[in-house]
């Protein structure tokens, strides 16, 4: 599994999928930046999502609130000052970031322990000390060092989520704190996970804003707009996607927890008392709109809440069966009327709702479900990405992206550079590049050309050969199969469609 995740990573780099920010000068911790087939897929992902919610429901409409909001926003929704603290929520939160740093504290305790006993032997034995036969001689180094390796790549592997996994982990090792010798880990920093900014330029007269967390409070301040502008009936939704940043503690598992990350959320606004069922409702929508995709049912599992936030009265991740394990990757939540009432307390205006069907005024209740565009973006890509052996006993790695998702549909290819191939090819992608992203290649042998983007995951190849210029056909490769096919070039268009549309 880890050797699967290590493969992920570097195919993402080596095929121009992602890259680490800012990477001449060695990368900026958990922020990855997208490339050229990075950002075609992210794209084609968030379109996915977007057709689903606001194209095919006449009562969802899109919203693209702005990253910085007013200050206030923040207190409202709980996310700064202690009033509610925002990390006891129903996601467990606290006890993660509790936990990662915990763990994180603790390998460097054992760690610090380690290189003590080290200067203490070197300082003792001077020019005779070897430190390479010390660390793996002496039983107490050995003992910290390899609880120090274990403890750092189960936090790699991601598996300690929550304070559970650390208590479970300490037990099993048999570690105590290395300074006090006590096993209570339990007391620990408050972390403000929000990133600040500043708004103008002097420094008396300037601003406290804070880059935001989540998108949702964008839709919740908007909300009485947007109904009133968009005349909107409840039930009714507002979507969004956009970035959100968290000065995460512990992000160590590529983009799935990212310190700058992209959400596509969805607020959907009922009647208080029907919240239940509207929940129930986008928990089996949002689930088969994942297995719409075809990554396989048997990856997808409800994760339902039992500890519920102050603000929910339901709650259920959607998880992942990513290469690390089961993971979140969707949160559906029943928020109650805990974001609008606030922002009205904060406010001192009413966010209400005239509901002309029961002739009265209430503050809807809110459902909403909240997907990282990032961790779908992983999702699907590490699933798709296959080494397969072939018949002759060779082996090509292959993405197999569902192909509305593929960042290109079709390479066109001449067979070789002369005899107006390379022309033909290029009047086939004039023609199709109006419908589809496509590319042109001509470099090496066309072997090699259908593994490169076996690799990029083109569900076609179309190669233009002498056959062409006699007939205007041409032959068509899928992805998937490796079989060829000889169609008329005026079928291509047709063909791509019925593959890669919704
Ligand atoms: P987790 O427990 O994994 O940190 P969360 O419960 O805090 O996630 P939410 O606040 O519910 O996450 O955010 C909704 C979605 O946003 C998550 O399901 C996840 O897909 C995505 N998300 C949250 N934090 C990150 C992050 N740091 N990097 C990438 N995606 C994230």
């Amino acid at each position: 599994q880890e050797d699967i995740f290590k493969n992920v990573v570097s195919h993402a780099k080596e095929y121009g999928f992602i890259f680490p920010s800012s990477e001449v000068y060695d990368g900026l911790s958990a922020v990855y930046d997208y490339a050229q087939n990075g950002v075609e897929l992210k794209k084609n992902i968030r379109e996915y999502w977007w057709k689903s919610m606001v194209q095919m429901n006449e009562n969802i409409v899109g919203l693209d609130a702005a990253i910085l909001m007013h200050p206030t926003t923040w207190k409202a929704s709980g996310h700064v000052d202690a009033f509610n603290d925002p990390l006891i929520d129903n996601k467990d939160s606290k006890k993660r970031y509790r936990a990662d740093v915990l763990v994180e504290e603790f390998a460097e305790k054992i760690n610090q322990k380690a290189q003590k006993e080290i200067e203490k032997a070197r300082a003792r034995f001077g020019d005779a000390f070897n430190e390479e036969e010390f660390v793996t001689t002496n039983a107490r180094v050995v003992e910290y060092l390899s609880k120090y390796k274990e403890i750092l790549s189960r936090l790699a592997k991601g598996m300690t989520d929550d304070l559970q996994d650390v208590k479970a982990l300490i037990e099993e090792l048999e570690i105590a704190d290395p300074e006090t010798g006590s096993r209570n880990w339990t007391d620990v920093k408050q972390f403000n996970l929000m990133f600040g900014t500043k708004l103008g330029a002097s420094a008396d007269s300037a601003m406290d804003l804070y880059l935001r967390p989540e998108t949702a409070q964008g839709i919740f301040v908007n909300f009485l707009n947007v109904q009133k502008s968009g005349r909107m009936k409840v039930p009714f939704g507002i979507a969004q996607t956009g970035k959100a940043f968290r000065n995460e503690i512990v992000a160590r598992q590529f983009i799935f927890r990212m310190r700058e990350f992209e959400q596509m959320e969805m607020q959907f606004f009922v009647r208080p008392g029907e919240e239940m069922k509207w929940y129930h409702h986008w928990k089996e929508t949002r689930l088969k709109w994942h297995l719409s995709l075809g990554l396989g049912k048997e990856n997808y599992r409800f994760h339902d809440h039992e500890k519920l936030a102050h603000y929910a009265n339901a709650a259920a991740d959607i998880e992942f069966n990513f290469p690390f394990g089961f993971k979140e990757l969707e949160g559906i939540h029943s928020r109650t009327d805990f974001d609008l009432k606030a922002h009205e307390q904060f406010s001192g205006k009413k966010l209400q709702y005239f509901d002309p069907e029961l002739n009265e005024n209430y503050v809807p209740y809110v459902v909403e479900t909240s997907v990282g565009l990032d961790r779908m973006f992983l999702a699907v890509f590490a699933t798709s990405l296959k080494e397969e052996t072939l018949e002759d006993g060779s082996t090509r790695t292959v993405l197999k992206l569902p192909s509305v998702l593929a960042p290109t549909k079709a390479a066109i290819l001449p067979l070789v550079k002369k005899d107006g191939l390379p022309d033909i090819a290029r009047t086939i992608i004039e023609d199709l590049k109006w419908d589809f992203t496509v590319a042109y290649d001509e470099k090496d042998a066309v072997g090699r050309r259908y593994r490169r983007q076996d690799a990029l995951g083109t569900p076609f190849c179309i190669t233009v050969d002498h056959q062409t210029i006699e007939d205007q056909t041409v032959t068509i490769r899928h992805r998937d199969t490796m079989k060829q096919d000889r169609v008329k070039i005026s079928e291509l268009k047709d063909i791509i469609e019925n593959e890669v549309s919704t």
